[in-house]
């Protein structure tokens, strides 16, 4: 199968890093010109040098906007062109517990996780059926069907991806256009590098073998039992977003490893 996205143009959020960036690169690799976004400029142009030089010949735009605040990201939707594939991969996480995590905290996750996709989705998903062909992919997480009790706020924002997601894709049916979330499962994004970047020093030990030591400690249903890479999720989001996909519209689609211990 060869995927050919030229003639497409993609925003991909929270892109100058981790799975996102994965995703910007494999989109412009299959021919797609690829909006990446950020929260300062300084990190967006980093991260279009970075691309500049593994991809020489794509097209990439840089617009930097914090996608948690509703002023930022109506500025974004003011500068981006007509937009066919929509990823939604801004997302933070991180271990607070239940009785630690105040409502601001719940505010800045359901901002950041959730409200950024229903804001980027309202402003771009009726070009795309006017235009009889789209794409919308949201990156949840396993943690929206095995919610972890240490970070039950995540969790909560993971899971209300899928109900949009699904939602959204009934909202447009037969249009041509298609929405879907993508499950990953633990991954090694810079996100990950970062939380993990003390211990790393602490212990002398890769970034891979602390992650497997991760997943065996706390995803141990994993059935590859280690992290993935961000280019293996990337995989099935451009596949995804790719005309191949036609067929696939308000699925939940896992790329975690297996981690979630079911047969569907
Ligand atoms: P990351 O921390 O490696 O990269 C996140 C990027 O998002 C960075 O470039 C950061 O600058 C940007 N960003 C953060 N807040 C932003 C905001 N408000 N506006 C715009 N940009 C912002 O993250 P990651 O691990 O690649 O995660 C990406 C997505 O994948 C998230 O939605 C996350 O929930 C999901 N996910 C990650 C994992 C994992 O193990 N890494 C597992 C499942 C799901």
């Amino acid at each position: 199968m060869k995927i050919d996205l030229s003639g497409k143009t993609a925003l991909v959020t929270a892109s100058t890093a981790g799975i996102g960036h994965a995703i910007a690169r494999g989109l412009a690799g299959a021919g797609a010109h690829v909006v990446i976004n950020g929260r300062s400029q300084a990190s967006v142009d980093k991260a279009l040098d970075a691309l500049a030089r593994q991809l020489p010949t794509a097209r990439f735009t840089g617009i930097p906007a914090d996608l948690s605040d509703p002023a930022q990201t109506q500025a974004l939707v003011d500068a981006l062109p007509a937009i066919d594939i929509l990823v939604n991969n801004a997302g933070i996480f991180g271990l607070v517990d239940f009785f630690q995590t105040d409502d601001a905290q719940w505010d800045h996750y359901w901002q950041t996780n959730v409200l950024s996709g229903v804001r980027l989705s309202r402003a771009l998903l009726p070009g795309m059926v006017e235009r009889g062909w789209g794409r919308v992919v949201f990156i949840s997480s396993e943690s929206a069907r095995n919610i972890p009790a240490d970070m039950i706020h995540y969790g909560v924002s993971k899971t209300a991806q899928l109900a949009l997601s699904r939602g959204l894709a009934k909202r447009v049916a037969g249009s041509g256009v298609t929405v879907n979330a993508v499950l990953p499962g633990p991954t090694l994004s810079d996100g990950f590098a970062t939380m993990m970047a003390e211990e790393v020093k602490r212990t002398g030990k890769s970034l891979e073998a602390l992650g497997k030591e991760f997943v065996m400690a706390h995803r141990a249903s994993s059935v590859i039992q280690r992290m993935a890479s961000v280019d293996e999720v990337a995989n099935l989001v451009v596949y995804v977003c790719s005309p191949q996909a036609s067929a696939t519209s308000g699925a939940a689609l896992r790329v975690d490893g297996g981690v979630i211990d079911d047969i569907v």
